[in-house]
C-alpha cells in the first residue's frame, strides 16, 4: 500500500547527513539550547524571510506562545477557521480564550474574508473582545492575506498564520509566515519540513514579540535571566531535532519541487472538474494533495454534474489499486467533541461542515518513486 505519507522514506533519503547530525549533539554533551538550535534559528528565519525565529516544542506550542505574547487570554475571543486541524483551536483553549469559528471559502479551504469582516464589524455581544485572528493555511495553500491582514489592521486584532502545512507556500510572491505580527510553524515528522520527533516555531519581526515567545518557552524566564515574566511554559527544541531540521532544511526547495512533479502529474490524470482549485498568484506548498468526493461547486458553475462520487467508493477504488487515503479532517471542529460546547460560531458554516463530509486526502511525499506516481495517476484516470 503507498502510504498518503511516510517521514521514514524522508529520513532514509538523508540518512548519512541525519546520523551525522545526531552523532554531532550526542558527541557535543550539550543537548539543550544551543548552537544546534541557534543555527536552526538563524537558518530557518532566513528561509522564511524574517527577522526572528524562536524554537519550541511542537506547532500547538508555537500557536500558544504567539497568542500568550500578543496577550491573549482568557478575557479575549480568538477567530480561527472552523475547518483546521484540531490543534489550531486547542492552543486556543490552552490559553483561555474563546475560539469563534468562521467558514471557509469551499474552493480554498482558508478563512472567508466576507465572514471575517462581518464579525469584525458586528461582534457577538455575549462575547469577550476579539483581540487575535489565526488564519490557517490549510493543505499548503494561502489564505487571501492582503485582504485579511487589511482587516485585522482596521480593527486592531492581531493576525497569526497558522504555517503548519505550508512551508514554502507563497501569495504574490511574498512567502507566507511574513503577512501576520506572528507566524507558528510545525514540524512533525509528516509536514514539509519534519523532524524525527516534535518540534515548532514561532516566526516574527517583531523584536517584542520575538523576546517575549523566547522568554516564554522557557519558564517564562528573561533573557537575563533574573526575572520571570507570567504565564510561561516549558517547550524547549531539543539539539536533536534542531540538527536533524537543519539538515532537512538542507534541501527542502528540492523536496517542495518534487512535491510540485507530483501533484501537476495528478492534476494531468484529473479530469479538470475534479482538479483541486489552487488559488491564483500563489504557490500552494502542496502539503496533501485533497480530493472532493462530491465536486458540488462545480455543479454551481457548470450546470447538472454527472458523476457523483461517494467517499466509501472513492477509498475503494484507491485500496483496490494499494494506495493509501486519509481524511482531513473527518469533522468541522464545532462537532469536536471538546469544542461542541465551547466554540462558537455567528455562521452555520456549512463550507465547513460539507468539506469534512467529502475531502480525501492521496498520497503525496518526496520520495515517492516515478512508478508509485504512475500507479496514483492510473486511479486518477479511471475517475
Ligand atoms: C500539525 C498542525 C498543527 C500542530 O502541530 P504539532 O506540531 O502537531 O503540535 C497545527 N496546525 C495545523 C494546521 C497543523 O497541520
Amino acid at each position: 500500500m503507498i502510504p498518503v505519507a511516510n517521514p521514514h522514506a524522508g529520513y532514509t533519503a538523508r540518512r548519512s547527513d541525519i546520523d551525522a547530525a545526531i552523532r554531532r549533539v550526542l558527541d557535543s554533551g550539550r543537548y539543550l539550547m544551543g548552537d544546534e538550535l541557534l543555527g536552526f534559528e538563524a537558518e530557518f528565519a532566513h528561509w522564511v524571510g524574517t527577522k526572528h525565529c524562536v524554537g519550541c516544542g511542537s506547532g500547538t506550542d508555537a500557536l500558544v506562545l504567539a497568542l500568550k505574547a500578543l496577550g491573549i487570554g482568557p478575557d479575549h475571543t480568538v477567530v480561527l477557521p472552523a475547518f483546521t486541524a484540531v490543534a489550531t483551536a486547542v492552543a486556543v483553549q490552552i490559553v483561555g480564550a474563546t475560539p469563534l469559528l468562521l467558514d471557509i471559502d469551499p474552493r480554498f479551504y482558508t478563512l472567508d474574508p466576507d465572514e471575517l469582516a462581518r464579525v469584525l464589524d458586528r461582534p457577538p455581544p455575549d462575547l469577550p473582545p476579539i483581540r487575535a485572528v489565526i488564519a490557517v493555511h490549510l493543505y499548503g495553500q494561502p489564505c487571501d492575506m492582503p485582504a485579511i491582514a487589511d482587516m485585522c489592521r482596521w480593527r486592531g486584532a492581531a493576525l497569526i498564520e497558522d504555517c503548519a502545512q505550508a512551508h514554502g507556500a507563497t501569495l504574490n510572491g511574498q512567502n507566507v509566515g511574513t503577512f501576520g505580527d506572528a507566524a507558528a510553524w510545525s514540524f512533525y515528522p509528516t509536514k514539509n519540513l519534519g523532524a524525527l520527533g516534535d518540534a515548532g516555531a514561532v516566526t516574527t519581526n517583531n523584536r517584542r514579540i520575538a523576546d517575549a515567545v523566547r522568554a516564554l518557552r522557557q519558564y517564562g524566564w528573561d533573557n537575563d535571566r533574573r526575572t520571570r515574566i507570567s504565564g510561561g511554559i516549558n517547550s524547549r527544541m531539543d539539539e536533536i531535532q534542531a540538527a536533524i531540521l537543519l539538515a532537512n532544511l538542507a534541501d527542502i526547495d528540492l523536496r517542495d519541487n518534487r512535491r510540485f512533479e507530483i501533484s501537476s502529474a495528478y492534476r494531468n490524470a484529473l479530469r479538470p472538474e475534479f482538479r483541486p482549485w489552487l488559488r491564483p498568484d500563489s504557490e500552494h506548498a502542496l502539503h496533501l494533495f485533497v480530493l472532493r468526493a462530491s465536486p458540488w461547486m462545480r455543479v454551481a458553475l457548470r450546470g447538472p454534474y454527472q458523476a457523483h462520487l461517494d467517499r466509501s467508493d472513492l477509498i475503494r477504488h484507491f485500496a483496490e489499486a494499494g494506495i493509501g487515503t486519509a481524511i482531513h479532517y473527518a469533522r468541522p471542529i464545532h462537532y469536536e467533541p471538546a469544542f461542541i460546547r465551547s466554540a462558537r460560531k455567528p455562521s452555520r458554516c456549512t463550507n465547513a461542515e460539507r468539506a469534512a463530509d467529502e475531502v480525501l486526502s492521496i498520497p503525496l511525499w518526496p520520495e515517492m518513486t516515478d512508478a508509485d506516481v504512475a500507479t496514483v495517476c492510473e486511479a486518477l484516470e479511471k475517475l
